[in-house]
């Protein structure tokens, strides 16, 4: 019989199981945490000149009538509740208006109003709270018979509440980051050339062989697109990436212009998800490359699969993924590792959108099998993998969702930690920052790593 949502609660060893449950009493104790807001100047540091004034929202809405996904979304909920237990926000707080059928119906009440819904009657705060803690990682999606998509009502209601100025200022203040630097991380032209210079003389170091790692090269085939986190907290990711390159002989290069796989412009509105986008292809286009290769970054590579890729067509460049590539110089034999170093069992997490938005499911588990001993599936995986509780922006809000993100992030670490593994590996940026947060917070004994970390300790040079 599978354990009910208490049960994997109670199955913590953190010994705070038991508070936790006695917080979700208040049903709405979360409402009081996100009320941080961004202010005028995050807000002019991203281009917006919010309009605040509910009627915004009334406008908005009626404009999303002409979307025929969005008014089927409306539509066509029987309130089975099937949802209800499939979304850890709804699992880490208990409020039933943080699960996907909850969540909708603050909408789809207003929607139903049609051309009698009056400002007035719009809850901004309430919208606001409960929308940014939607991590669209479109797990109730799957199990929903309607098939009803609640990360894409959120980034419908996202987009509306960042045109009114309605947005955190973690996100905000994030993207204001790539806007400056061209990565999340705010890093500049000349920290990042520290890094680089620094992880060629650990690669020489390691290897005893000359393997470069090239920056800002005018002319190559290949631009590499890291997420800023390997340059400047998942090295082994970095080192990953850079030996597949040397192995298989790419004529590559990264750009300090453009050091961000992720794109938080997902979880504000479309025209920040396209200006990150755009970013990219526009250096492609300046660099005359004919490859952009994508490094290890879940909703980054969910933008970049269905928006950038077809931009790049249009230039006639290609986009692929790290993952994709290393797969084919495996196979090819042209990538020969020693699984041996790896010398345990692993458990592979599905990053929430390779699995259900970017079409990257079977290449990292291949990669995987080839570079460790073993591998073990957890009970929820592929499609049905659970989120690790910090998308939708909310891993760049340190303060106050620490403990709540603990809680989101358990049932994913909880069924990890069920194979018997001692290693979960999960290729996204996103979830090497959150799921060492949830293992220490529970204290159970799992290490977590990036794909390419385990591909560069294997590979044989
Ligand atoms: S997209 Fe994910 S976080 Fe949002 S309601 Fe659905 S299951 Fe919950
Ligand atoms: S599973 Fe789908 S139809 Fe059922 S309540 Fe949830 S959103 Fe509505």
């Amino acid at each position: 019989m599978k354990p009910k949502i208490r049960d994997i609660i109670m199955e913590s060893p953190s010994g705070k199981a038991e508070d936790w449950l006695s917080r979700q009493k208040d049903i709405e104790w979360a409402k009081s945490v996100s009320e941080r807001p961004a202010k005028e100047k995050q807000l002019s540091d991203i281009g917006v000149e919010p309009v605040r004034d509910t009627g915004h929202f009334v406008d908005g809405l009626q404009q999303l009538k002409k979307s025929r996904a969005f008014v089927g979304f409306m539509e066509s909920c029987t309130h089975c509740g099937i949802c209800i237990d499939k979304c850890h926000m709804f699992i880490s707080t208990g409020d039933v208006n943080n699960s996907p059928v909850g969540r909708a119906e603050l909408v789809r009440k207003l929607y139903r109003k049609g051309k009698r819904l009056k400002p007035a009657a719009v809850d901004i705060r309430k919208l606001y709270t409960y929308y940014y803690q939607c991590t669209e990682c479109r797990r109730c999606s799957v199990f929903c018979p309607q098939g009803i998509d609640q990360s894409e009502i959120t980034r419908n209601v996202r987009n509306i509440l960042t045109e009114m100025g309605e947005i955190p200022e973690y996100v905000a203040a994030t993207m204001a980051q790539v806007y400056r630097t061209g990565n999340n991380m705010g890093l500049n032209a000349k920290s990042v050339g520290s890094v680089v210079n620094f992880i060629k003389e650990e690669l020489n170091e390691e290897t005893g062989k000359q393997i470069d790692l090239p920056l800002d090269r005018e002319k190559a085939d290949l631009l590499f697109i890291p997420s800023s986190a390997d340059l400047f907290v998942n090295t082994d990711t970095l080192k990953g990436y850079t030996k597949v390159m040397h192995v298989m002989k790419k004529d590559w290069t990264m750009s300090t212009f453009t050091t961000e796989a992720a794109n938080f412009g997902i979880f504000a509105s479309e025209k920040h998800l396209r200006d990150f986008g755009d970013r990219v292809v526009g250096e492609a286009v300046r660099k005359g490359v004919k490859t952009v290769v994508w490094g290890e970054c879940g909703h980054g590579w969910r933008t970049a699969n269905n928006y950038v890729r077809y931009e790049l067509a249009k230039k006639g460049i290609e986009l692929t993924h790290v993952h994709q590539m290393t797969e084919k110089g495996i196979e090819r034999g042209i990538i020969k590792v020693d699984r041996n170093r790896n010398d345990d069992l692993y458990n592979y997490h599905d990053p929430c959108n390779y699995a259900r938005g970017g079409n990257l499911i079977n290449e990292p588990r291949n990669v995987l099998k080839a570079v460790v001993r073993e591998t073990v599936e957890a009970e929820y995986t592929k499609q049905e993998t659970l989120c690790c509780g910090a998308g939708g922006g909310l891993l760049a809000d340190e303060k106050d969702w620490n403990e709540y993100r603990a809680w989101a992030g358990w049932p994913a670490v909880y069924y990890a930690w069920k194979t018997g593994a001692h290693h979960m590996v999960s290729p996204c940026a996103i979830d090497k920052a959150q799921f060492p947060h949830v293992i220490g917070y529970h204290k159970v004994e799992l290490q977590n790593h990036g794909l390419m970390d385990l591909v560069g300790y294997a590979i044989e040079i």
